[in-house]
């Protein structure tokens, strides 16, 4: 199946890829690709992680590129430090309003793997090589999510998590929610060993589905399936998920892959705001 069949649309200077369904919601998102930056080999040429090694000066010209293509301004960019972690940071005016903001959610005391607000023009940041980016969007009380889901976060169910905070700050039905998958390592090529299956069998009743067995102790993981079956645990039904279906390992001519080109590799970084 081709972009226009998914819904998918693509934009290529910066390169993002964005689904038309979730355009409808009233929120702007994108997920980023690795075209149409300044980055040389091998993180050519959009990559948007400052920790990896990149040249500063590229890195931050692509992100300013990418966000003023996407029209959002760049002191309202919410950036965590992702920890592989459930815990779910709630971006109100109260937070934003402190003096430091937004460097103070650079620091490392500000570690989360999902953030949720109601607050219109704040960019939620997810950075990923391989690890699932998942977006919220409560349409009825205008409330959105960004969602960090590498495997040990998906076991920790932090999709769940952040839908529950959603519903504790903001009163969301996930009966409501819409949610939206991003680019990130597939079933295809996420091999995983004992330990990880072991913390899956606790995590998700329906996991048998979400895995394939290729030999002793060893499976590949399909953690867009795992994180599907979470929110329809939660109340999200099926056909309000969209996936770009999307791996970031078998498509490393568009994505960094963690997997496929360590040690070396750039970052994407997918954004959502509430117009
Ligand atoms: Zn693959």
């Amino acid at each position: 199946m081709g972009f226009t069949e998914r819904g998918i649309v693509e934009s290529e200077e910066p390169g993002f890829l964005r689904l038309s369904f979730f355009d409808e919601l009233g929120v702007r998102h994108a997920f980023s690709t690795r075209k149409g930056g300044v980055s040389v080999p091998p993180y050519h040429s959009l990559n948007l992680g400052l920790s990896v090694g990149d040249n500063p000066a590229a890195v931050r010209e692509n992100r300013r590129r990418y966000f003023s293509v996407l029209g959002l301004d760049p002191s309202r960019i919410v950036r965590v430090r992702q920890v592989h972690g459930n815990d779910v940071l709630v971006v109100d005016p109260g937070l934003a309003g402190r003096e430091q903001f937004p460097r103070l959610l650079l620091d490392d005391d500000y570690l989360y793997d999902a953030m949720v607000t109601d607050v219109p023009g704040f960019g939620l940041t997810i950075s990923t090589a391989d690890c699932l980016p998942i977006f919220l969007a409560d349409p009825r009380r205008r409330v959105i999510g960004a969602v960090h889901a590498g495997w040990r976060s998906s076991v920790q169910r932090i999709v769940e998590r952040a839908l529950r905070k959603m519903h504790e700050a903001y009163g969301t039905d996930p009966a409501e929610c819409y949610a939206a998958l991003g680019p990130g390592i597939r079933g295809c090529c996420y091999e995983v060993d004992e330990p990880v299956i072991t913390k899956l069998k606790g995590a998700c009743t329906a996991w048998q589905g979400c895995v394939k067995p290729i030999g002793e102790g060893r499976w590949m993981l399909d953690l867009a399936r795992l994180n599907i079956a979470i929110l329809g645990e939660t109340g999200v039904s099926r056909e309000r998920v969209v996936d770009t279906g999307l791996c970031t390992a078998c498509r490393s001519d568009l994505f960094y892959s963690y997997r496929a080109e360590k040690p070396k590799t750039g970052r994407m970084m997918s954004v959502i705001a509430l117009l």
